[in-house]
């Protein structure tokens, strides 16, 4: 059922909760927090000018990183209502809490089309509990509830859902923002009836992860490409040599069952025919997390099995090529994980080969991309293609709910049409 977006929606006057997702990365510098990458700040900008023109009193609610609940001081969105203000080119009140009668007054002063931002969310542990009460002062701040924080969206929490229940028991009205429209338009509706051929390409660590969205893409797709250390545990499903690589031996019948599915439904299933693989030298030394460090040293390809004292890193060249093929005669593409560990320049090649062809096939046959999220989202950024492709998605967990038909919780909690 089609949600509510702020397109239906008459704000003049009245006081708008709106969830936003402000969860940017900071640095201290100078004993003050300073904000990295702004992108998610600027990505609301649409969402809040709409909603300023219709004269809504808006009160952003958000969270920044894990307080756990404890106020903690480098986690305040303080410096984030500094940048949103210059952004914005209006002021931004901020209020140092997110409930209590103090934020009540001040959102009740707002003028229409002023902007209040509250205090990080998850300084209180009711927040991520769903805690009715603390829902219930939240919304006491809300005449009507809008959520543009798709990337929290598959969390039941009391600012992306509690809130939204009690607003709608109220008789108020609860809607996305137009990022959230755009995530469930690209990530859902656009799915639900591709233009064809519509080619899946999946990567990433673990079979594991991605094996309920395989299992619903199989349905729909024409054709399916594996690629990153997932593709590992089908070849090990197949008794091949797999090396020191990262496999899930208790997933090789997943694998298999996923593979009896694609032939069932003629789906096109296509695993690496090449690997780029490396020797791990343990550097006798270890990591923040304690864990021991290891260098990857003699850098190969290999079309049969991964040696015994080998790991794979990437698909190879072959597969690169192979892959752009089917890339290039695709009219629709979802794209979900790495073809491999593309963090090291040495293993990116295949990854940023896919990446190519995904913004080629976009850009000359007019093909539709949908980047669904995470390290999809960042390979792509990192060979600068962002603006090439059709949609990039702004949810990691939340994007793989969704793409697994997951009911999401803030989403489920809006208004249908
Ligand atoms: P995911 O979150 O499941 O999409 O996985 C992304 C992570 O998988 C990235 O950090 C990649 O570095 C990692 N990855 C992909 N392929 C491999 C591989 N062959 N070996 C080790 N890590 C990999």
């Amino acid at each position: 059922m089609a949600k509510l977006t702020i397109r239906d929606l008459n704000v003049r006057g009245k006081r708008v909760f709106l969830r936003v997702d402000y969860n940017v990365p900071l640095v201290e510098k100078d004993g003050q927090m300073v904000i990295t990458d702004d992108t998610r700040i600027r990505e609301t900008l649409p969402t809040l000018r709409f909603l300023i023109e219709q004269g809504g009193r808006l009160i952003l609610t958000a969270h920044l990183g894990r307080p756990k609940g404890q106020r903690e001081s480098s986690m305040s969105l303080r410096p984030v209502a500094g940048r949103l203000a210059d952004l914005l080119g209006c002021p931004v009140n901020f209020a140092d809490d997110c409930v209590g009668e103090k934020v009540e007054s001040l959102a009740g002063e707002l003028p229409p089309g002023g902007v209040l931002l509250l205090e990080n969310v998850r300084y209180h542990q009711a927040e991520e509990k769903n805690d009715p009460a603390f829902a219930g002062q939240l919304a006491r701040l809300a005449d009507v509830y809008v959520n543009d924080a798709f990337g929290a969206a598959h969390r039941a929490h009391a600012s992306t859902e509690g809130v939204a229940r009690i607003v709608a028991a109220r008789g108020g009205q609860c809607a996305a923002g137009l990022l959230m429209e755009r995530e469930l338009k690209f990530l859902g509706d656009e799915l639900e009836n591709p233009a064809r051929p519509f080619v899946v390409i999946l990567g990433g660590a673990k079979v594991s992860d991605k094996i309920k969205v395989i299992d619903r893409l199989l349905e729909k797709a024409d054709t399916i490409l594996i690629g990153g250390a997932m593709a590992y545990t089908f070849r090990l499903a197949h008794g091949e040599k797999v090396g020191k690589s990262l496999v899930e031996p208790d997933h090789t019948g997943t694998a298999l069952a996923a593979e009896e599915k694609a032939k069932k439904l003629g789906v096109n299933f296509q695993l690496p025919t090449d690997t780029v693989i490396a020797t791990p030298v343990d550097t006798g030394k270890v990591n923040k997390k304690g864990r021991p460090v290891f260098e990857f040293v003699d850098v190969r390809t290999t079309k049969t099995g991964i040696p015994d004292d080998a790991e794979g890193f990437s698909i190879g060249e072959e597969t690169a090529a192979n892959y752009a093929r089917i890339i290039h005669g695709a009219k629709t593409i979802l794209w979900n994980g790495p073809m491999g560990m593309f963090e090291d320049a040495r293993f990116a090649p295949g990854t940023n080969a896919v990446a190519q062809a995904v913004a080629e096939a976009t850009q000359k046959n007019g093909a539709k991309s949908i980047i669904g999220g995470g390290d999809s989202v960042k390979a792509i950024n990192n060979i600068n293609l962002g603006d090439q492709v059709t949609f990039m998605s702004t949810g990691g967990g939340a994007s793989l709910e969704f793409l697994e038909g997951a009911v999401l919780p803030g989403v489920a909690a809006l208004s249908d049409k």
